[in-house]
């Protein structure tokens, strides 16, 4: 009820930020625009959100000290990162407000009971089997092959799964993963995947971004593209309201991104849930009123929630660590830079971090244009000067 909502945080004060990457980074640079102190809490000194935080506490997620001195600091806390401990959002709720809260987090940084809580929404997730021992491989549907094998908890940009045709390739890919809890699904033919990322508040308002369209590479999301002209299709509304029962559901307060299947028959599948910004909304940065980090900062703060109109077409580009090693001889070299901002729309963010490897998230590229085939000409200018 509205009496219990808490007053909002004023700019000046502080607010805090669980994991020191790149979301965490931009998340700070979102609220000291907005006049905030931030404090980070991430164990490695080199973090990218340490260094550009006004607080940077070098601890585990899980030092209660370091929690400690996070609460006592900030009023508010949020995180950028789904496989922070629940125990330790626990832990601050009692002092500080946390958003989103521990129990929402402990559903979605666990697959299966992700998937199991949005297939009881009522939103369709892939067919799937919890996998525990060898023995539930054996007992799968044979529906469920050819398959993908994925980790419960941990994995990110394809890491901690395997492709699986035979009961034998899953049983090996277990062991592989040291037996740890898996799911099982089938695997789908993609038309296309999509994804919603929207904000709650405290008092159950909802607001939505324009549903960006992602290519992926090698299971790590490569374009994001979204068309400010275009109406919202039909499969686009069906995803927001999906979002939308799911955050209602998990009783959520702060930003999260669905992530979605378009079947080759048309149909719309969930695939995962971020309780964070998600990386297919770094376009709204550039090209939306409020960005997915100022809406986390207004979230968080319990200000209202920012408008989330496109004001143009974007193409994201993700930079990953690859563009540093030359194709011809895979020596390591510097991107060419200059060439990337000299095409006329382009707007780079990179993170900071210390070492290019492949695979590794260094940056993106929000390339703007009036029209999406204006985007999408300067997108392939901007990907050539990449290399
Ligand atoms: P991560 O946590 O690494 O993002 P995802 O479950 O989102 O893991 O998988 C990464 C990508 O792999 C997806 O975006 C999609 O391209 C592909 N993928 C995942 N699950 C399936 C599936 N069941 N069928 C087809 N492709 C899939
Ligand atoms: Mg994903």
């Amino acid at each position: 009820n509205e009496a219990s909502i808490p007053p909002p945080i004023s700019p000046g004060d502080w607010l805090g930020m669980i994991g020191g990457g790149q979301l965490g980074r931009m998340y700070c640079h979102a609220a000291q625009s907005l006049g905030y102190k931030v404090a980070v809490l991430d164990p490695d000194p080199q973090s990218p959100a340490g260094a550009v935080a006004d607080l940077h506490i070098r601890a585990a997620y899980d030092d209660q000290a370091g929690l400690k001195q996070l609460s006592e600091r900030c009023k508010a806390i949020t995180t950028e990162f789904e496989n922070v401990p629940a125990q330790s959002l626990e832990t601050l709720a009692s002092a500080s407000l946390v958003r989103p809260g521990a129990q929402a987090v402990a559903v979605v940084q666990d697959r299966i009971r992700e998937k199991a809580f949005i297939k009881n929404i009522g939103v369709p997730v892939a067919p799937y089997a919890a996998i525990h021992t060898p023995q539930d491989i054996d007992a799968a549907a044979e529906g469920l092959f050819p398959g993908i094998l994925k980790a419960a908890r941990l994995g990110y940009d394809g890491k901690g799964q395997a492709r699986v045709k035979t009961r034998e390739e899953a049983r090996q890919a277990l062991e592989s993963f040291g037996g740890v809890a898996c799911v099982l699904e089938a695997l789908l033919p993609l038309a296309s995947e999509l994804s919603v990322v929207m904000a709650r508040g405290a008092d159950g308002q909802a607001v939505f971004y324009p549903s960006a369209r992602n290519e992926h590479r090698d299971g790590i999301l490569a374009v994001s593209t979204v068309d400010a002209r275009s109406p919202d299709q039909a499969i686009a509304v069906q995803a927001a309201n999906a979002a939308l029962a799911i955050a209602e559901g998990l009783e959520y307060v702060g930003v999260l991104c669905v992530e979605f299947f378009v079947l080759q028959d048309g149909r719309l599948i969930a695939n995962e849930i971020a309780p964070r910004p998600h990386n297919s909304g770094h376009y709204t940065m550039n090209a939306s009123v409020s960005s997915q980090f100022e809406q986390q900062v207004r979230v968080t703060a319990g200000l209202p929630l920012g408008g989330t109109a496109s004001l143009c077409s974007v193409v994201m580009l993700n930079i990953l660590g690859d563009v540093w090693f030359d194709d011809a001889t895979g020596l390591k070299r510097e991107p060419d830079w200059p060439a990337v901002l000299a095409v006329p729309g382009a707007k780079l963010h990179l993170y900071g971090k210390s070492e290019a490897r492949r695979g590794r998230k260094m940056g993106h590229v929000n390339v703007l244009g009036a029209t999406v085939a204006d985007a999408v000409g300067a997108a392939s200018r901007v990907a050539h000067a990449l290399g």
